[in-house]
């Protein structure tokens, strides 16, 4: 029998990317749709934001939306709950969740909590050690898994196997964000329409604490340093980054490439139903990746890279692009809660 899941923003870009994700999935089914008391008791495809070109599923669309409550859990006889609600009000909602079932969230507010795994199945699945300390410093039956932000998964990934042959001194990252990334009601027509905007609130912090608490170990963060310059470009889905990496040691470029291509996980060696078979594809065009043709690889779930140089020793640059709305962010989150369903941790 599949575990039931509910999501708590269905309504929203990366609630959306949910149901999509779930609707066959082999574990997991949709057990509840939950948003905000303005979509509460209608039927879900009156209230979606809904922007996949593939419709609304039939099972879905007449669904009734719940407004977001624990009393749910009970109701729908939930295992688990995927999380996309802002920030600022998952605190209090993601812990009254926890103290039940397990929570698997793309919200920021608690990634930085020492008790809370920041987790990218490939990279660092060891850090699912920390929901034992979780449940017991807290006193929940659930726990919190929490996956980074859109725009630092996508440059951790390929982070990860240089600094684990070649070290890293430094990270410099300049990234083109899309627009889903804001979220439905992110950023007005007329303020990007022929324009880039070069500041995103809080973005570039996210990516500077969160790569080096996932790419450090349990107990510490990583120690080298990380600049992050955020930008809002025209595009709808795919986030694009120039990397710039100071190396310890030097490199050879068609060594890294291969170090790319074969690059693989836990998610891969379990076959987790979400994983990709190649979580880094490696890109030799000239002018490769670009969201248009490339975000979709792997099912949403690959990061391409390409344009990778070796500009004087020690000195590598490349540009990468992941889908912004299915590995950073329901993509990630329903990954993490496969390896840990894998793990037997719920
Ligand atoms: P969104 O499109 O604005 O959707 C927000 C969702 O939260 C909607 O379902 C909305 O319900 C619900 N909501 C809003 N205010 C609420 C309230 N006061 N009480 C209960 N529910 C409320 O946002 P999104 O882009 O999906 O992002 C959701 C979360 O994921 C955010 O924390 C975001 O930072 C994070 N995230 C987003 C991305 C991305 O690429 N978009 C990537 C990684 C992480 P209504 O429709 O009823 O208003």
């Amino acid at each position: 029998m599949k575990l039931k899941a509910g999501i708590l923003g269905a309504t929203g870009m990366v609630g959306q990317r949910f149901i999509q994700l779930l609707e066959e999935h082999p574990w997991f089914e949709i057990g509840a749709l939950m948003a905000s008391s303005r979509s509460a008791g209608k039927m879900y495809k009156e209230v979606a934001k809904w922007y996949l070109k593939e419709g609304i599923p039939k099972g879905i669309s007449e669904m009734i939306v719940e407004e977001i409550d624990k009393k749910v859990i009970e109701k729908f006889d939930l295992d688990l709950v995927f999380s996309a609600i802002p920030s600022d009000i998952a605190r209090e909602i993601e812990g009254s969740f926890a103290l039940e079932i397990p929570v698997f969230s793309n919200t920021a507010t608690y990634r930085m909590d020492d008790d809370v795994p920041l987790i990218i199945p490939e990279v660092n699945p060891e850090h699912l050690s920390l929901i034992k300390k979780q449940k017991e410093k807290r006193g929940w039956d659930g726990f919190i898994v929490t996956n980074p932000n859109c725009t630092t998964i996508g440059l951790v990934i390929p982070l990860k196997p240089i600094v684990d042959k070649f070290g890293i001194e430094w990270v410099n990252v300049a990234t083109m964000q899309a627009l889903s990334g804001a979220g439905y009601d992110g950023v007005p027509s007329m303020a990007i329409l022929d324009n880039v905007i070069p500041f995103i609130r809080n973005e570039e912090e996210k990516v500077e604490v969160e790569t080096a608490k996932i790419l450090g170990s349990v107990n510490k963060t990583a120690d080298f340093d990380i600049f992050a310059s955020c930008n809002r470009v025209n595009v709808r889905d795919g986030h694009t980054e120039s990397v710039f990496v100071k190396t310890e040691e030097d490199f050879d470029v068609e060594d890294l490439k291969e170090r790319f291509r074969k690059f693989r996980g836990e998610p891969q060696e379990l076959k987790l139903p979400t994983a990709p078979d190649r979580p880094i594809v490696v890109m030799e065009k000239e002018d490769r990746p670009q969201p248009i043709f490339d975000r979709d690889l792997g099912n949403g779930m690959s990061v391409s890279v390409g344009r990778i140089r070796r500009k004087k020793s020690q000195l590598l640059k490349f540009t990468c692009l992941s889908h912004n709305t299915i590995r950073g962010a329901a993509g990630a989150s329903v990954l993490n809660a496969e390896l840990a369903y894998k793990k037997k941790l719920f």
